[in-house]
């Protein structure tokens, strides 16, 4: 037994908390293996786990229950549906998590397997020999790390680089991609959220999770949310010239709020493009207003004075006051996905959203719950008078030359 054994816990900074949150499913037949995960999963702290003995069925569970795992761990050689086949089914169900190979094959097919991965887009972080130890395990596992607050499985390696951020940014770096958000009573999508992507000189599109943690750390970050900005409100101003009304929401990492000049800036973007702040939500997460600086604050402020409007992304997840956000001049809560998920079927997440939404109407502010998945949790939303609903059960993220034909189909069918 290697004297790191029982140091699982704290690998790549992934706290205990972080572990008991992470759903994740192992595909594989053999009896072994699933003990083995079994016993490595106990004492990493992870008990939200599903075993499937095909790919067959796990591909229906995935279908059926329309479950999102953190994590999808698969063997390749497995009777009827293979390993290979259950990735391109991934790859076309759009599965954002991360996903790991196990097999016995050998590691010439497996490094070929993982470039499959890539090429399908997939968040593959790597694939393992049968049979192998918890050493091997624990490495593997150790590859990945874990946003703490988004629950996003990240491969270090496929993290941009600032160099690569910068050169990124004058070829038309970021792109946006656009979420519906969905008025609960009348089922009308008044707004969208739009969500930086980033396209890798070999044309595949990168989530938030590779660039922005890197961009955070340097001025980058407010290039790079200059940009998102401009084209959000160009965007809007299309729309708007196409007879659309919509608004759209830009995030804001904290540290690109302490520019004092920034609601001058931002106001004057809009006014060269014709468009009233008020259509302009800014997104700003609960931890970072928790944490904030006197500029930033300044900042928030004068934002609010010019006319835009403000949004607390992530709620829940940073333990605000109500006196607090009362202080704050936000017109908009979003609760964040880790209390809608499920909601339906769990007692603690329905106290949360049952309290936050009883709370944001006696202050008269708005609630947006993230990360609606299945009709369930739709359901109980509507219940507790959530006010919009974002999530997959109405769009994933679509690039914005699709917008207008998802809002034409989405029009047309009935809800
Ligand atoms: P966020 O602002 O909380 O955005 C919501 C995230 O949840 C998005 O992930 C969205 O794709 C994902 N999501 C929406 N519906 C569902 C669902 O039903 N199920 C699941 N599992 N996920 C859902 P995305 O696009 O990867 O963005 C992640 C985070 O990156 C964002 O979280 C935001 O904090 C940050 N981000 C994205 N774009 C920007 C940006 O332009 N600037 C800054 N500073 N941060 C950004
Ligand atoms: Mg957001
Ligand atoms: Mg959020």
């Amino acid at each position: 037994m290697s004297n790191t054994e029982g140091s699982e816990k704290v690998i790549a900074g992934i706290s205990d908390e972080n572990w008991q949150a992470v759903k994740v499913l192992v595909v594989d037949d053999d009896d072994r293996v699933q003990e083995q995960f079994k016993m490595y999963f106990t004492d990493l702290g992870i008990d939200n786990y599903q075993f499937e003995c095909s790919a067959a069925a796990a591909m229906s569970n995935m279908v059926q229950q329309q479950h999102s795992y953190d994590l999808v761990v698969t063997d390749l050689n497995m009777p009827n549906v293979d390993g290979i086949t259950f990735m391109r089914f991934l790859s076309k169900i759009e599965y954002s998590g991360a996903l790991m190979i196990i097999s016995g094959e050998d590691r010439r097919l497996l490094n070929s397997v993982v470039q499959l991965g890539n090429a399908h887009n997939l968040n593959i972080i790597g694939a393992m020999q049968k049979p192998f130890d918890r050493t091997e395990l624990r490495q593997m596992f150790g590859k990945m790390q874990l946003s703490a607050d988004k629950l996003a499985f990240v491969s270090a390696d496929q993290s941009l680089t600032e160099d690569e951020i910068q050169q990124g940014l004058s070829r038309g770096n970021p792109e946006l991609y656009f979420q519906p958000k969905v008025a609960v009573k009348t089922m009308s999508v008044p707004s969208f959220e739009a969500l930086a992507r980033w396209r890798a000189e070999d044309g595949k599109i990168l989530g938030p999770h590779l660039f922005i943690p890197v961009a955070e750390q340097s001025a980058l970050i407010n290039d790079l949310t200059d940009q998102v900005f401009i084209k959000s409100v160009e965007q809007v101003a299309q729309w708007h010239g196409q007879g659309f009304m919509f608004a759209v929401a830009v995030n804001f990492s904290m540290n690109s709020l302490e520019r004092i000049s920034l609601p001058d800036t931002l106001l004057a973007i809009c006014s060269d493009y014709k468009v009233s702040p008020e259509n302009i939500t800014i997104e700003i997460t609960e931890t970072c207003i928790m944490n904030q600086e006197a500029v930033a604050l300044d900042v928030i402020t004068r934002l609010h004075l010019k006319g835009f409007r403000l949004s607390i992304d992530d709620f829940g997840t940073g333990y605000s006051s109500i006196e607090k956000l009362n202080r704050l001049p936000f017109s908009e809560i979003k609760i964040d996905r880790a209390f809608v998920d499920g909601a339906a079927n769990s007692y603690s997440s329905r106290a949360i959203l049952e309290s936050s939404i009883a709370m944001g109407k006696k202050m008269g502010i708005s609630i947006v719950s993230e990360g609606v998945e299945t009709e369930q949790d739709f359901e109980l939303l509507k219940e507790l008078g959530a006010d919009y609903v974002q999530g997959a059960l109405f769009s994933n993220p679509i690039p914005a030359d699709s917008v207008l034909q998802w809002v034409e189909n989405w029009n047309k069918s009935s809800h």
